[in-house]
């Protein structure tokens, strides 16, 4: 045993993840939420983005199949939607859909409480992991050599609580309240790289019509650089339902009136999305959420050493979801822990940080050279769009004509190359 307690501040993909990583190194580990996980599949407060469209990219599915086996037979068995990649998967660029051409690679569709729901399960299953729901972790408490000793909390009386462990590993999203608690009292300040995306979701959520019950898809329309800022994608998702998202950039918000929402989806570069949920019956309200920026904590260049203190998933980075590569890099940095733990040396922190930087890295460098194409002073140089759209018009050229080609491109668009 390498600890005896550890605990996990958040019970979101990364702090469950986390929690079975780490289960067979320590004695016991406790993960705390502010929230309450229902019986049921259900979106949270504290995990907003439940309500938006969710993709697992194949790296992610591949990466939780890793750190709990068996997990997409359950996910199948459970009602995840079996999508064909190349037949069901359906991009729309630049005026062209990529090629339809069967690629021996199947995505699973699912919401996002689904997903969490059935990661759960699994965690729940191991003996020493015990879930406190209805906790806020209040703050970080610390030791006489600044390392992390522990967490004070407001338990589900409204009691506050401190309580000591080993280890604290902060699995609490995007906000940063203890990163940034951490590095005042390790007196360093965590370099912050951040980009301005300015995107907006506004999505809703169908029953399917009884006759396209069998077939499952995933569609996403892609705004034009420096032509439109609204762009569509749906998917299918559990229980016969689609989950369909509509995506401003540039502070452009999605409108949340029903009638004005499908009118726009009936504006984008192709109607195929909107001749779907034409045909679908809504379900429930539309939700929005607003995504400033991309930010990537930079613990990785930290210069000491921190002690009793890790950083997983979006603690570390966030980027433009739009990608769906958030759950993959969460999944990755928890497997980059599962190697950490697993060496013999003491040298934990820089084990961990750099393995998990890098899929990090991956993914910042992706979403964010793409990014810069939206951002409107960039598009709206003439020149860099026509260079834009002529590469991705080639590329979309070699994919009809090239079925390697086509493999390739989305291998790695599924964060697989
Ligand atoms: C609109 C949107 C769409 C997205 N779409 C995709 C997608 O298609 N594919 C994809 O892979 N990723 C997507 N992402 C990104 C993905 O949701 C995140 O990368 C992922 O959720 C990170 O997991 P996490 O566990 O690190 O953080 P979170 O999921 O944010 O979980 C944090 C947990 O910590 C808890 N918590 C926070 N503070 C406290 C506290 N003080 N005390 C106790 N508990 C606390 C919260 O309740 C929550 O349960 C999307 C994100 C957004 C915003």
């Amino acid at each position: 045993m390498k600890y005896n307690k550890v605990i996990i501040i958040g019970s979101g993909i990364g702090g469950l993840c986390a929690a079975s990583a780490i289960s067979p190194y320590c004695n016991s580990v406790v993960v705390y939420d502010k929230d309450l996980h229902a019986d049921q599949p259900s979106i949270r407060k504290g995990v907003p983005q439940g309500a938006h469209i969710s993709i697992l990219l194949q790296a992610g599915l591949i990466n939780l199949e890793t750190l709990l086996p068996g997990i997409k037979s359950s996910l199948t068995h459970q009602g995840s939607a079996e999508i064909q990649a190349g037949t069901g998967q359906q991009i729309h660029e630049f005026g062209q859909w990529t090629p339809r051409r069967a690629l021996d690679l199947v995505f699973l569709g699912q919401s996002r409480p689904f997903l969490e729901h059935a990661i759960l399960q699994r965690v729940r299953d191991i003996d020493n992991v015990s879930l406190v729901d209805n906790c806020r972790v209040k703050s970080l408490t610390f030791g006489d050599h600044a390392e992390v000793s522990g967490i004070t909390l407001q338990n589900a009386h409204g009691a506050e609580e401190n309580i000591d462990a080993d280890l604290v590993i902060d699995a609490s999203g995007v906000g940063g309240k203890f990163a940034k608690q951490f590095s005042a009292q390790l007196g360093e300040e965590i370099i912050h790289d951040e980009m301005n995306i300015g995107i907006f979701y506004s999505t809703a959520h169908f029953h399917k019509p009884s006759d396209l019950r069998g077939k499952k898809e995933n569609i996403l329309i892609v705004p034009e650089a420096g032509e439109s800022d609204i762009g569509g994608s749906l998917i299918d998702i559990e229980e016969n339902r689609w989950c369909v998202s509509l995506h401003g950039r540039n502070h452009v918000t999605p409108p949340k009136n029903i009638q004005q929402w499908k009118e726009l989806a009936k504006a984008l570069p192709d109607t195929r999305i909107w001749e779907r949920i034409s045909q679908g019956t809504l379900i429930g309200d539309i939700q929005s959420f607003k995504k400033p920026k991309a930010t990537w904590r930079r613990f990785d260049k930290l210069h000491k050493t921190p002690k009793g203190y890790l950083p997983v998933g979006d603690t570390i980075s966030s980027v433009n979801p739009i990608f769906g590569q958030g759950m993959t890099v969460t999944t990755g940095h928890v497997l980059a822990l599962q190697s950490a733990l697993a060496c013999s040396d003491n040298n934990l922190w820089r084990n961990y940080i750099d393995g998990a930087a890098s899929w990090s890295e991956k993914a910042w460098q992706k979403a964010c050279a793409y990014d810069k194409n939206f951002m409107r002073t960039l598009s709206l140089d003439p020149k860099k769009a026509a260079i834009l759209k002529s590469l991705a018009l080639a590329r979309q050229r070699k994919s009809h004509d090239d079925p390697e080609a086509h493999l390739n491109v989305v291998l790695q668009s599924q964060m697989l190359t």
